[in-house]
C-alpha cells in the first residue's frame, strides 16, 4: 500500500492538484502575497474543481472523500501558496466540513451548495480578543427573543472574515455563550442586523494573501433555526472538528517543507563557493539531510493519522496535536534551513523560501498554539497510558 495516495481516488486527486497548483496556484502566488488581496477568483475555481466540497457526501452535493484527502490538498496547496491554503482551509474545513456533520437537512439545503461552489466564502469564529487558547473564557453570547437570538460580542483573527478592507465574508459558524457553561454553535450570514467587520488586520507577519478580520456582534439578530444543533453543543461541535483543522494544518507545514527542501537542493547544485557546487560542504550536507529525514518522517505521521481519522466523530485528538506540533516546527525549521543555505539570496523574494517562512510560523499559533498541543498531549496520555501504543 502506497501511504500517501492509498487509493485510486486519492492518486486522481492528487494529479489534478499538481497541475492545479502548477498551472494555476503558483503563477498568483507572489503578487497575491504582495498586494495582501485575497484571490476570489482562484477560489471560485477551487470550487469548479470540487475541492470546496471536498468531505461532503456525493448525495449532498460534494465530492465525498476524505481526511487522507484533505491532506493531499492542503500540503499540495501550500507548495505554492499557503495563505490561499489557508483561506481555503478555514471555508472547507472549518466552516463546511464543521457544518456538514452538525447541520439539519434544512440548514444544509438552505446553505450548502452556496459554499461548494464558491459563491459564498465561509470561516469560523471562535477566537476573541480576550480568548484564544482559553476558548471557554469567551464572552459574546447569544439570548434567546422570540423566533431569534440576539448575538452579543467580538471576534477577532478570523480568516475570510473580510474579503477586502471593508466586505464581510458569506457565512460563518459563530460560538456564543447562552448561559453558564453553556456555549452555543450558529450560522450568521453576511447582511445579518447588527454584524459588521470591525477591522480588517493588515500587515501580518505572513499568510498575507489570506484575510484576516475583527467581526462585530452588535445586537446582531439571528433567525432561531440558525443555530446548529442544540443550545449547550458546541464543545461537540468543536472536538469533532478540531482534529481535521489541525491535521490540515499539519499538511500546510508539510507543504511548505517539501518546497523548501526543493529549493535548497536545487541551490546546493548550481551555487558554488571555493570553487565547488555548495553540496560539497559538510554544513550544507547537515541541513539538507537533517531536513529530508525531518520531512519523510513528519510526513508518515501525518499521513498515517490521516488514514485513521474518522471526520463524523472524534477520537484522534492526540494525533491531530502531536502532528501539528510536530510538523509546525519542522516546516519552520526545513523553511529556515532552506533561507541559510541560500544565503543572501534566501532573504530575497525572488526564491520563495523567505514567504514560505513567514507563512510557516503561523502553523506554530493558529488551530491552537504549540503550547495548547503540549498541554492536551500530555492530557490525554496522563489518563491513557495505552495511547503510546
Ligand atoms: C492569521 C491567523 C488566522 C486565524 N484564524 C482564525 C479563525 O479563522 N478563527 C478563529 O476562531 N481563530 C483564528 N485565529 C486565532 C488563533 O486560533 C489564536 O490566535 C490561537 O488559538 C491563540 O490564541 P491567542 O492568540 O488569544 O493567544 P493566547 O491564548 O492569549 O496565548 C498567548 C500565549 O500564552 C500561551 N498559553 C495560553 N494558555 C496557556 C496555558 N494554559 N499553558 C501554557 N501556555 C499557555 C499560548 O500558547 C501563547 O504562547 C487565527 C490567528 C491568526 C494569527
Amino acid at each position: 500500500m502506497d501511504l500517501f495516495a492509498p487509493t485510486d481516488e486519492h492518486r486522481m486527486l492528487a494529479a489534478t492538484m499538481r497541475d492545479f497548483v502548477r498551472d494555476e496556484v503558483e503563477p498568483q502566488a507572489a503578487a497575491f502575497n504582495r498586494e495582501e488581496k485575497f484571490n476570489h477568483a482562484l477560489f471560485r475555481r477551487a470550487g469548479e474543481l470540487g475541492l470546496l466540497g471536498l468531505t461532503v457526501d456525493a448525495e449532498d452535493g460534494g465530492t465525498g472523500l476524505d481526511a487522507i484527502a484533505s491532506v493531499i490538498v492542503c500540503e499540495s496547496l501550500s507548495t505554492a501558496d499557503p495563505a490561499f491554503a489557508l483561506a481555503y482551509m478555514a471555508h472547507t474545513f472549518l466552516f463546511v466540513n464543521n457544518f456538514y456533520h452538525n447541520a439539519s437537512a434544512a440548514q444544509r439545503a438552505a446553505i450548502l451548495p452556496k459554499c461548494i461552489t464558491g459563491e459564498w466564502i465561509g470561516g469560523m469564529c471562535m477566537t476573541e480578543p480576550a480568548a484564544g487558547t482559553d476558548v471557554l473564557g469567551m464572552q459574546t453570547t447569544a439570548r434567546r427573543d422570540g423566533d431569534h437570538y440576539v448575538l452579543n460580542g467580538r471576534k477577532t483573527f478570523i480568516t475570510n472574515g473580510a474579503l477586502d478592507d471593508s466586505t464581510l465574508g458569506d457565512v460563518f459558524l459563530v460560538y456564543a455563550g447562552t448561559g453558564e457553561r453553556s456555549i452555543s454553535t450558529f450560522v450568521v450570514e453576511k447582511g445579518a442586523p447588527g454584524f459588521a467587520v470591525g477591522q480588517r488586520l493588515k500587515e501580518k507577519l505572513g499568510m498575507r494573501a489570506s484575510m484576516t478580520a475583527e467581526l462585530v456582534f452588535d445586537d446582531c439578530r439571528v433567525p432561531a433555526d440558525r443555530l446548529l444543533g442544540e443550545e449547550g453543543q458546541s464543545t461537540v461541535h468543536m472536538m469533532r472538528n478540531l482534529e481535521i483543522e489541525r491535521l490540515t494544518l499539519a499538511a500546510m507545514a508539510l507543504g511548505i517543507a517539501e518546497r523548501c527542501l526543493r529549493v535548497m537542493v536545487d541551490y546546493a547544485n548550481d551555487r558554488k563557493t571555493f570553487g565547488v557546487p555548495i553540496r560539497e560542504h559538510g554544513q550544507i550536507q547537515r541541513h539538507i539531510g537533517e531536513s529530508y529525514a525531518e520531512y519523510k518522517a513528519t510526513r508518515c505521521y501525518v499521513y498515517e493519522t490521516a488514514r485513521r481519522l474518522d471526520l463524523s466523530s472524534s477520537g484522534n485528538r492526540v494525533d491531530a496535536d502531536g502532528t501539528k506540533l510536530l510538523a509546525s516546527r519542522v516546516g519552520k525549521d526545513i523553511a529556515d534551513r532552506a533561507i541559510q543555505v541560500l544565503g543572501g539570496y534566501g532573504y530575497m523574494g525572488e526564491y520563495v523560501v523567505e514567504r514560505l517562512w513567514r507563512d510557516a510560523k503561523l502553523l506554530e499559533i493558529g488551530g491552537g498554539t504549540l503550547e495548547a498541543h503540549q498541554k492536551n498531549i500530555t492530557k490525554d496520555l496522563t489518563r491513557h497510558p495505552e495511547l503510546i501504543g
